[in-house]
């Protein structure tokens, strides 16, 4: 074995496939039963409707090199993401747009004029110098669409204070003054028209790759583990930096998703693939109905049954699955502690969304993987 990479997710397959593909060696080891990460999805069996098992994931890119790389795997649908969201028992347009904000204000402002009413109520912050998540929002579309849209969602997302949350979280979604409703600004995006599971074993599937699921690079019972391996051989590192390390510098404060799956006998519950519930009285932050996702599989999906996931966010603890970064100020003095012990880790790289705890999304993660390769390991 040439390189042990711990983690089966978008960055530690990347690594594996550069890798092999140069002729080495790769062991992949995963301490879940399949491959994948957090992009893996599953058909359920009553229906065959995909389901994307840890929460919807929307491929989208402007980085060509990452879009040329991820083509020699899978092709993509051409899927849009459009999202809504309920408020006060109203349905409207996400990111917000001049259709949002018309609907909002019941008026029909020209583009120059929903411009001058959204500077005049964000006078308070300019977000260029926001220092946090609540100044930016504000600073960009002013309060009450802050108060409608992002202040309850952010507080059942997050359950910290948006004073304490990076104003970047907010800068995901952008703010147009023209009735486009596209989610994504990106110059490339679609769903695997195989499913994301495919996508993930082709990227797998080389004879010089190795994959061991249901080994946990902490378990001292199987012989990958960290003690045995470090100084030992080369290894890319994908999960939880502070687990790593045990903790020594605190504990990092991550979000995780608990999913509520029903199968109904009705042909369509909610009409889009993505629902958001802006309102605190609904405990959940959105629903998924995964057949939207798929319109070109109408032949193959059921006409009278539809798949929906309810997600609600909370602290996570150990025993749960990180999924989100939480990056408060105390969480980014401990990364940079765990950075420094980080160096010191003989042939070991840190790598993807939990080894950096950085809110990466599918192609920021293969991108820093194929900078990782070429940079660090080829
Ligand atoms: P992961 O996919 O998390 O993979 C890490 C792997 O390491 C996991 O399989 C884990 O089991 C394994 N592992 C951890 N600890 C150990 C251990 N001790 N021993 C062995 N294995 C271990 N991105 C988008 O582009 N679009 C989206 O719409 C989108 N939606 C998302 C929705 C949710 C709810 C979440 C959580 C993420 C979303 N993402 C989305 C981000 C996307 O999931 C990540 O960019 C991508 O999964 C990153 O890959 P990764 O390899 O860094 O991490
Ligand atoms: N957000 C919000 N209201 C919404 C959608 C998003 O307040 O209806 C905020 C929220 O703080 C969220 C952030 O914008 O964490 C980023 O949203 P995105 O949909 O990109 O989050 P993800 O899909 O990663 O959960």
């Amino acid at each position: 074995m040439d390189l042990l990479i711990v983690g089966s997710g978008f960055f530690g397959l990347t690594i594996a496939e550069r890798a092999a593909a140069s002729g080495r060696k790769v062991t992949v080891i995963d301490r879940r039963h399949h491959i994948g990460g957090n992009a893996y999805t599953e058909n359920e069996p009553t229906t065959g409707i995909e389901v994307h098992k840890y929460g919807a994931h929307l491929f989208h890119t402007s980085n060509a090199t990452v879009w040329e790389y991820v083509n020699r795997f899978t092709q993509f649908t051409n899927y849009v993401h459009r999202v809504y969201t309920t408020h006060k028992g109203v349905v409207y347009p996400l990111p917000i747009n001049l259709g949002t904000i018309n609907q909002f204000f019941q008026a029909a402002y020209t583009p120059g004029e929903a411009r001058d009413l959204i500077q005049e109520l964000a006078g308070e912050f300019d977000p260029k110098q926001a220092n946090n998540l609540e100044e930016r929002a504000i600073g960009l579309i002013g309060r009450p669409l802050y108060e409608a849209f992002i202040r309850d969602y952010t507080a059942k997302q997050w359950q910290t204070d948006p004073k304490e949350l990076p104003a970047e979280i907010i800068s995901r979604l952008p703010v147009r003054y023209t009735y486009d409703n596209r989610y994504f600004n990106d110059t490339w995006e679609g769903l695997p028209v195989d499913g994301y599971t495919a996508w993930l074993e082709r990227m797998a599937d080389h004879a010089n790759i190795e994959v061991k699921l249901s080994t946990d690079f902490f378990d001292e019972s199987q012989p990958l583990n960290k003690k045995a391996t470090v100084g030992q051989v080369p290894i890319v590192y994908t999960g939880p930096v502070d687990r790593y390390f045990d903790y020594t510098e605190g504990e990092l404060s991550w979000r995780t998703l608990d999913f509520e799956q029903d199968v109904l006998d009705i042909p369509d519950f909610q009409g889009t693939s993505v629902m958001n519930y802006a309102d605190a009285d609904a405990p959940y932050t959105r629903i998924h109905e995964f057949k939207h996702f798929h319109p070109e599989r109408a032949d193959r999906y059921p006409t009278d049954k539809t798949v929906i996931v309810r997600e609600y966010s909370r602290f996570a603890t150990r025993a749960d699955e990180p999924y989100y970064p939480v990056n408060t100020a105390e969480d980014r003095a401990g990364l940079l502690a765990y950075r420094d012990l980080a160096k010191g880790e003989q042939d070991v790289l840190f790598g993807g969304r939990l080894g950096t705890y950085q809110y990466l999304d599918m192609h920021m993660a293969i991108g820093s993987a194929l900078s990782m390769w070429n940079n660090q390991l080829a």
